[in-house]
């Protein structure tokens, strides 16, 4: 994602937390030396609790965006 920068000179790096999608790639990576590691947000909500809320709110806007697709097609 490009969110670390690594300055191999100074022997440094930079995190930029807007292009971090908290994969934990890195951590995996770094595991040996364990040069970073992941805490947990504690404020942090799943986007969707379940299977059906996100059909709920899912399903609604995957028709309209078909919809809209459909009406501009050639
Ligand atoms: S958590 Fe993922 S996106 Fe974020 S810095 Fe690590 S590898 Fe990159």
């Amino acid at each position: 994602m490009g969110a670390i920068t690594v300055d191999v000179r100074a022997k440094s790096f930079a995190w930029n937390e807007a292009r971090c999608v908290g994969c934990g790639l890195c951590v995996l990576a770094c595991h040996a030396r364990q040069a970073l590691a992941m805490s947990p947000v504690p404020d942090y909500r799943l986007p969707y609790r379940s299977w059906f809320s996100l059909l709920v709110r899912g399903v609604p806007n995957m028709l309209g965006t078909a919809w809209r697709v459909w009406g501009r097609r050639a």
